[in-house]
């Protein structure tokens, strides 16, 4: 066997990714992780890789890895001329309209996202006619369209803190597109929907359809089970857990945390990429995939390295523009 192609089998290895590969899938990977890694240099790209990517992804071949706000955040700092996002469409958008110069790569037409598709900029408009002087607040999980028709912007790692500021300033907020996340934080904020915070119909297809009865199914067959749900479920489901957030915040308290056994709900990827960076907890499975998220996979990566043209991810100069002002306006104040 080729010598850079046993060394990248032990790499692989030393980052416990053997752990999830059948007998001869390993050297498989490493084969697509050596050399979408030497094409990376080549270019000189940085791979943004989200927490629900597949831990072949995340721990393979990404550069910079995250939640939302840090890959946002992150893409800021980077000195790549390319960034090849491994995460959904509207957060490549986001990553183009923070760095105009650099060429922005999404390696599948598929990375849509419920959320972001659940509204339209004309909505936006829209709802603001409707409610005049109200401030939106808008979940990251948009379009650069929406973004910018918004004030700001926030992702579940800071919704609860930049709300609270925004409330230091109004009696009311528009807070788009998830409903079950909006009155999650309104509940949260002690605000009542309807009365102190305007919500649309949005929904995510993966955290939507998770059943608050299994909670209590999970705590009896795992005494001192901690369960842990995102922020995007419905709200009888939060009510069942013990902890609500972004996974920035769930990562973090499974790191903190001596429990018997986690119960992460959300996306699959998640409780995979926590299993393999804490293989000394207990993780219980509930957990969903998201077909958006997974539409992306190290042969696709390697396909767009090879012809990136095809996926460049582009917004109109003016959209960006305005979508920046309400970007930079969550940066502000989730500082
Ligand atoms: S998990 Fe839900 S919110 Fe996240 S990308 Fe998939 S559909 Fe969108």
């Amino acid at each position: 066997m080729d010598a850079a192609l046993t060394e990248e089998i032990n790499r692989l290895t030393s980052l416990g990714l053997h752990r999830r590969c059948v007998e001869g899938a390993l050297e498989r990977v490493a084969a697509l992780t050596l050399e979408i890694n030497r094409l990376k240099k080549t270019r000189n790209a940085v791979i943004c890789a989200h927490v629900y990517q597949t831990p072949d992804i995340i721990l393979g071949i990404g550069d910079l890895v995250g939640d939302s706000y840090k890959l946002a955040d992150d893409c800021r700092k980077t000195a790549a001329d390319e960034i090849v996002f491994c995460g959904v469409h509207f957060m490549a958008e986001t990553a183009k309209i923070l760095n105009p110069d650099r060429k922005v790569y999404v390696p599948s037409k598929n990375a849509g996202c419920s959320l972001s598709e659940a509204i339209t900029a004309a909505d936006v408009r829209a709802l603001k006619a409707e409610h005049p002087g109200l401030p939106v607040v808008t979940y990251i999980n948009t379009s650069a369209d929406v973004k910018a028709e918004s004030d700001c912007i926030v992702t579940s790692a800071n919704a609860e803190k930049i709300l609270r500021k925004m409330y230091a300033e109004h009696d009311k907020v528009i807070f788009i597109p998830d409903r079950f996340m909006g009155a999650n934080l309104a509940k949260a904020l002690g605000k009542t929907p309807g009365k102190d915070i305007i919500l649309w119909k949005g929904t995510c297809v993966v955290h939507e359809h998770f059943k608050p009865e299994l909670i209590d199914v999970y705590r009896k067959k795992h005494p001192g089970l901690v369960a842990l749900a995102h922020a995007e479920c419905p709200s009888e489901l939060i009510r069942a857990v013990d902890f609500m957030g972004g996974t920035g915040d769930m990562m973090r308290y499974v790191e903190n945390s001596n429990a018997a056994a986690f119960l992460l709900v959300t996306e699959c990827g998640f409780g995979e990429l926590a299993k393999l960076r804490f293989p000394d907890k207990n993780f219980i499975a509930m957990c969903r995939l998201c077909p958006y998220m997974k539409s992306i996979t190290l042969e696709s990566v390697l396909a767009l390295l090879k012809d990136p043209a095809p996926e460049e991810v582009t917004v109109p100069p003016l959209i960006a523009a305005r979508a920046k002002v309400a970007i930079d306006k969550m940066f502000e104040l989730a500082a």
